[in-house]
């Protein structure tokens, strides 16, 4: 098969070993940089050039679109849709995940575990919004922020006042969250392809602070997951329509809730903690799925 990466760093760990495992099974591989592709819509005939080339004969792309690109990246996985190349996480499932409070609203309405969440635009109710989450302890997260950065923990109600004041002050969307103490500062990603969590580990966050992502200083751990945890990660990839999704789960007292799901989940960690071959799971799939014309949207949405 002719398989493109679509991705801004071929160095990059996880498009690198994608690229590798792909080549072990013989296909054809390019890795495309989304940023430089330009598109000619056109309901005839919809073409992506590259470089003055037409990007061609592909039949499967493999979208691993980063946050800061969401918008244009999204719009070439689209157009590759558009001209029937089957993209193994489709462009409406990208966009979809990539809004945390559409994501929560969308798996509330399924019924997938959740910790206690409230959003307002306005801060007159500051107060009330407080309340809904069960009071402080509790965490403040920015709509926009990724890799843990916009994640505060406001421990006492005063704190927990004045963060999401100031948070508004700066005219930015947060959303505040029950404090899932029980988790010890550790999480659990369940890496899911098709119907199956093919590996998972946990993450384990720096002596001292309570957000487990590696980039924060966290470190990650084999686990065994319990029947609940897989089901709700396989249900919560479903939900969103990704066929590959990093699905990230806290051990609560009243069950596995769903954090998050993400649509370009990196392989290194869980490649490392694991020692699955995640990349050749992903070409495998791809190699039983990919069939011209068979994504469900078309580009559409
Ligand atoms: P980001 O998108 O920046 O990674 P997350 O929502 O994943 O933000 O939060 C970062 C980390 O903070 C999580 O991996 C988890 O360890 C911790 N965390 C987030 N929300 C909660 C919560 N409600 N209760 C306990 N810990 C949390
Ligand atoms: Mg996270």
């Amino acid at each position: 098969m002719k398989i493109g990466i679509l991705s801004r760093n071929p160095e990059l760990y996880s498009t690198n070993r994608l690229a590798e495992a792909a080549r072990e099974r013989d296909h054809e591989v390019k890795v495309i940089d989304p940023l430089r592709c330009y598109m000619n819509i056109t309901s005839h005939r919809p073409t992506i050039s590259l470089k003055g080339e037409l990007l061609e004969g592909y039949d499967a792309v493999i979208p691993r679109i980063g946050a800061s690109i969401t918008f244009y990246g999204t719009a070439v996985v689209r157009q590759f849709e558009m001209m029937g190349v089957y993209s193994v996480n489709e462009s409406v499932a990208i966009t979809r995940s990539r809004d945390k409070l559409r994501s929560l609203q969308l798996l509330a309405r399924k019924g997938i575990g959740l910790p206690v969440t409230g959003f307002a635009h306005s801060t007159v109710y500051t107060q009330d919004l407080i309340n809904i989450v069960r009071g402080a302890p509790l965490v403040i997260k920015l709509l926009e922020g990724t890799q843990g950065i916009g994640v505060v923990l406001a421990e006492t109600q005063n704190a927990a006042e004045s963060v999401i004041e100031a948070f508004r002050g700066l005219k930015t969307n947060i959303l505040v969250q029950e404090f899932i103490k029980e988790a010890n500062s550790s999480d659990i990603r369940c890496f899911v392809v098709g119907s199956k969590v093919i590996a998972a580990m946990k993450r384990v966050g720096k002596e001292g602070d309570f957000r487990s992502n590696v980039h924060r200083g966290g470190t990650v751990h084999k686990v065994k997951i319990t029947p609940e945890e897989r089901s709700t990660a396989v249900r919560a990839a479903k939900i969103m329509g990704l066929n590959v999704a990093g699905v990230d789960i806290l051990r609560s007292n009243h069950g596995p809730v769903v954090m998050e799901v993400n649509s370009s989940p990196g392989l290194r960690g869980i490649e490392t903690a694991t020692g699955i071959n995640v990349a050749r799971t992903i070409v495998e799939f791809i190699e039983k799925n990919a069939r011209q014309g068979k994504t469900n949207t078309k580009g559409r949405g």
